[in-house]
């Protein structure tokens, strides 16, 4: 709306909290924004430089790898990016499972930076099927394949796969491609384990799991990939890891370090570690099944339906809704954010105005998720969308009786 004669925007007012819960970006805890009030320094100002190192220790210990932690300034993107250039070279062959809306956009960047992509063929609303990834590599008896790219949480279809188990399909399939996998929307939501599941390129960013604001994107490497970059001979500079590896400083940003964010991050990771990753993921469990608890009862209406078919292969950090024809999608999303103050994520992809998206990934819990859920059910009864009402109390009783058989717990 345009503002009025002494500038004041002609919007109505809005009293109170806005209600975020979008799949990225995520509610910050107030001690991370508190921990990033404060004022720039010297580049080389040890305390910075402190908090440098202890974040690097702190995202080896979130991916779970013993490799090499870079960090950008940049978004998932900036990281998805920084991963390709490093490890591939124009005309290279990547194997893309298609997971939704992400694991295409990825292979379109690979595309524009001249990387051949085949892909193999996914149902957009289940999990990949590992077999299927390991018989596309056991074909390639050539082993013209360099690597896979894998998304662990589709965040546009609400599905995750099974990581390790697609490790142990390429292992099967006894082929050396690399298995580069985003873990944008998943990394301190649900387990993941780099070195373990034999990894070698993680890419992961700051703002849906790991309790901070946009703004940091990074990528971690084991050995193998390490030695990948040095054949990988192509123009990169601000995302090359080679000047990155020589210590925390100037060169470890290639320029000026994103110093607040760095104090932000560390914080964020204090506030994870001192929760404990096991409880962040079962945190994240209970929470997801609230709100599939919600939609299964305002389906019963008959125009809304979780995308994930299989409930064992759903994300833990997002739920996609679809709609059913004539209900659009994305007039949910803006009622539910502009009239009813909570934000939810749109369809992507396949699913642009066809569905919307409620995140329950970050600094979360249950009251945060009640008001979304109540949110959106005010939207449904608002736009006259049939559902069934309830599904605010069945979330409800689902957590009540996750705290009756488990005792007292932090959400
Ligand atoms: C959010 C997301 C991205 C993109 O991240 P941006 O920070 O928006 O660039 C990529 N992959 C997945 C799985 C995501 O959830």
């Amino acid at each position: 709306m345009a503002p009025d004669s002494i500038g004041h925007s002609n919007r109505p007012l809005k009293r109170g909290r806005k209600f975020l819960n979008t799949p990225g970006p995520t509610n910050v805890p107030p001690r991370v924004l508190n921990a990033m009030h404060r004022d720039t320094m010297d580049l080389n100002d040890p305390e910075f430089l402190d908090a440098a190192v202890e974040c690097f220790e702190g995202l080896k210990r979130v991916f779970r790898t013993e490799g090499e932690v870079f960090s950008y300034i940049s978004n998932g993107h900036g990281a998805w990016e920084a991963a390709l250039v490093n490890v591939l070279v124009p005309g290279d062959l990547v194997l893309v499972p298609e997971t939704g809306h992400f694991s295409s956009s990825w292979a379109d960047m690979a595309k524009a930076l001249g990387i051949r992509i085949q892909s193999v063929p996914g149902d957009w609303r289940r999990a990949h099927d590992p077999e299927k990834i390991g018989q596309a590599l056991a074909d390639d008896t050539g082993h013209e394949i360099k690597a896979v790219l894998l998304v662990q949480t589709d965040t546009a279809t609400g599905t995750t796969t099974d990581v390790k188990a697609v490790r142990e399909a390429m292992n099967r399939a006894k082929h050396p491609a690399l298995l580069i996998v985003d873990t944008i929307a998943s990394l301190g939501t649900i387990d993941f384990r780099m070195d373990e599941w034999g990894v070698d390129v993680t890419v992961a960013a700051s703002q849906k799991g790991l309790m901070m604001v946009p703004g940091l994107g990074f990528v971690a490497a084991n050995a193998k990939a390490i030695e990948a970059h040095k054949a990988a001979v192509r123009e990169r500079r601000y995302w090359d890891w080679t000047p990155r590896m020589s210590g925390p400083g100037y060169r470890t940003f290639c320029g000026t370090a994103p110093q607040i964010h760095i104090f932000g991050l560390r914080e964020g990771l204090a506030a994870l570690f001192e929760e404990g990753m096991e409880r962040v993921f079962e945190r994240h469990r209970v929470l997801a099944g609230a709100t599939w608890k919600a939609i299964d009862v305002w389906a019963q209406g008959g125009a809304l339906e979780i995308n994930a078919t299989v409930p064992a292969e759903r994300s833990l950090g997002v739920t996609t809704i679809r709609c059913a024809e004539g209900i659009s999608g994305d007039r949910i999303r803006e009622v539910c954010r502009d009239e009813m103050l909570a934000g939810v994520g749109g369809g992507l992809g396949v699913f642009g105005g066809k569905a919307f998206r409620i995140g329950h990934m970050g600094d979360m819990n249950a009251p945060m998720l009640y008001a979304c859920l109540g949110s959106v059910e005010a939207t449904l009864n608002y736009l006259d969308v049939p559902h069934v009402a309830g599904g605010v109390t069945a979330a409800v009783q689902h957590v009540a009786e996750y705290k009756k058989t488990h005792g007292s717990t932090t959400f």
